[in-house]
């Protein structure tokens, strides 16, 4: 492929994402560091934007997992790798998340989400890698503590999700661990 046309094409791709997506900005989290914010008020199931990135693939690998790249898993061994500056970057993690991505990389929300809110995703709806974990520190009640992988979550939870997530993911809803 063109690299001089691909960087084009995604610098393009980010000028339409700022335009239209100015009521989203990146503020201090009560969770962590940064996260995004929504000043629209949104409704359930609503498409918010496209995440950019480029495909990568890499066989899992225990040293390398704990590292914890800021890839989305959207596969067995297949990540997508975000853009520089693309918003999905500054979403944080909760066990009652309030976004999910769906199977064409696009952020969808899953449930009605007011304006102020931060927008969150449960970062073991992207991730199939059996040698990832993160501590948890959400606060909310139904805080796991410990994330893992997509495959380790319980199976009320997996089919709960299952509806947005990618197809290498949906080999594992339902199936008892
Ligand atoms: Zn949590």
């Amino acid at each position: 492929m063109d690299i001089l046309k691909l960087e084009a094409t995604q610098v393009e791709t980010l000028t339409v994402q700022a335009k239209d997506l100015k009521y989203l900005a990146v503020e201090r989290s009560p969770i962590q560091g940064l996260g995004l914010f929504t000043y629209n008020q949104l409704a359930a199931y609503q498409i918010i934007f496209t995440i950019n990135g480029r495909k990568v693939y890499r066989p899992y690998d225990p040293a390398y997992s704990h590292l914890n790249p800021n890839w989305l898993g959207i596969g067995y061994e297949e990540w997508l790798e975000m853009s520089s500056g693309d918003l999905s970057l500054y979403i944080n993690h909760s066990c009652s998340p309030n976004l999910m991505v769906n199977k064409h990389f696009e952020l969808i929300t899953l449930r009605p989400i007011n304006k102020g809110e931060e927008l969150l995703i449960d970062y073991s709806t992207t991730e199939l890698d059996p040698y990832w974990s993160m501590k948890c520190y959400c606060g909310q009640p139904n805080c796991r503590k410990l994330l893992l992988s997509f495959q380790y979550l319980s199976i009320q939870l997996q089919k709960k999700y299952s509806k947005f997530i990618a197809p290498a993911f949906s080999l594992f809803a339902g199936v008892p661990k």
